[in-house]
């Protein structure tokens, strides 16, 4: 009689895209118990054979299958372990596309099960905007929840580490079953550079070797795209006001250069950075704030040129002059500091802003037209330095995005089965709050 191979093949082999691997021993011995309830002649059992033999061939072309897989995937992960080169490609490919597109959000089921998880981590233990993460193990009758653990970066850790060191642990031992699964939240995408391995290659090698050992499915959701440094990025380090106005007035790299090389201490940025600052000048809305936080100290710092004017005056003069001077600057931050408006906008504010009206009957008009022109020199500057803060971090913002869309559809086509890694769509509210941070 024919031996029924469906029955071998359906739920072991062709439906392996959805079951965990086995170990060819169960194959084998799941074959072998087949073989034992159908009692046949000598005859077929030589065909019985056969068949077995086909099937180990089978199964051994999957394992090869698997192992030119498996070694496709490591070859993936060390290349995004090398930093320096991942940098550079992520660059590349942010400026071939213009900004970070794609899809990274988690698909809606996953994605709810993060909302249920993190609603009851909130109500437990508080709202948290900083770095942190927290896991569920979720078995057929229960779901244990570990968590919420924070970085120590002064010792090296990351909240990640701590993640990952629980959830092996409760993985081995207990009495694990195929249908569990593993849910990592992490408030930023786990990074992928740092002194040791990062967080993202740990947790991707980890979730192959839970589903390898295990049988279990892993899901990681993020809220913010981390990166590789998060705002800690050194890319973009070197840009500044002068760079981003050569920028403005040339078309092309060349001529960029050319431009650069005619200012003073102004050293040419490479052609693709120059290609990403020119394509968010020209794409991006750029309003901005002059501060986002109140930081009194920065702003007045700015404004000590001003001060300088009144230098060679007597004493008491001048102890007057620098009080009202204070509060003037002081009004001027109250005025126009927090309006997020773009950078030509910020200029016409400080041309408009009447400083001369606070000395007019004390001070000679000369001195008026002096202090005028020194403060908008100054506040030209101020706007100039926070108009490149401004777009260096909106171009950290976009290459960090970027470098996680780019690094999970790179290791996504290997780990399909049992990962899947995505962003957390939050509701506006949220966001407002996560980005407020
Ligand atoms: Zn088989
Ligand atoms: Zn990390």
């Amino acid at each position: 009689m024919e031996l029924p191979m469906s029955n071998c093949k359906r739920p072991r082999f062709s439906g392996y895209e959805n079951e965990p691997p086995l170990s060819s021993k169960k194959c084998l011995s799941s074959l072998k118990t087949l073989l034992d309830r159908y009692p046949t002649n000598s005859s077929d059992r030589a065909t019985q054979h056969a068949r077995l033999m086909a099937c180990r061939g089978h199964l051994c072309t999957r394992e090869a299958g698997n192992l030119t897989s498996d070694k496709l995937f490591s070859e993936q992960i060390s290349s995004w372990a090398d930093t320096q080169n991942s940098v550079k490609k992520v660059l590349e490919h942010l400026v071939y596309l213009g900004k970070a597109t794609g899809d990274i959000f988690l698909n809606d089921a996953v994605a709810k099960k993060f909302l249920e998880f993190h609603r009851d981590i909130t109500e437990e233990c508080g709202a948290e905007e900083k770095q942190h993460s927290w896991a569920v193990i979720e078995k057929e009758e229960e779901i244990v929840m570990y968590g919420p653990y924070y970085p120590n970066y002064s010792k090296g850790i990351h909240s990640e580490d701590i993640i990952i060191q629980q959830t092996e642990e409760l993985l081995e031992s207990e009495e694990f079953s195929q249908q569990w699964k593993v849910y990592v939240f992490t408030m930023n995408s786990p990074c992928l550079a740092r002194n040791t391995e990062p967080c993202m290659i740990n947790l991707v090698q980890k979730a192959h070797a839970w589903w390898t050992a295990y049988g279990v499915k892993t899901h990681i959701g993020f809220v913010r795209c981390w990166g590789f440094r998060g705002t800690k990025e050194t890319l973009f380090r070197d840009i500044d006001y002068g760079h981003v106005d050569c920028i403005n007035q040339t078309g092309n790299h060349g001529d960029y250069v050319e431009a650069a090389k005619n200012r003073t201490n102004l050293n040419p940025l490479c052609e693709n950075l120059r290609s990403a600052v020119k394509h968010l000048l020209t794409c991006a809305d750029l309003s901005f704030p002059l501060m986002t936080t109140v930081r009194e100290q920065d702003w007045n710092s700015y404004f000590k040129k001003v001060h300088s004017i009144f230098e060679c005056k007597p004493e008491g003069e001048k102890k007057v002059f620098a009080q009202k001077l204070d509060a003037a600057i002081e009004a001027a931050r109250a005025l126009l500091s927090a309006k997020s408006r773009s950078f030509d906008k910020h200029l016409e504010g400080g041309k408009a802003f009447p400083l001369h009206s606070t000395f007019a009957p004390q001070v000679s008009e000369a001195l008026q037209d002096e202090m005028t022109l020194a403060f908008q020199q100054c506040w030209r500057e101020m706007v100039q330095d926070k108009y490149a803060d401004f777009l260096r971090g909106k171009l950290t913002e976009q290459f960090n995005q970027c470098a996680v869309q780019l690094f999970i559809k790179d290791i996504v086509k290997f780990t399909g089965r049992y990962l899947h890694i995505g962003r957390i769509k939050f509701s506006k509210e949220h966001m407002a709050a996560f980005e407020a941070e």
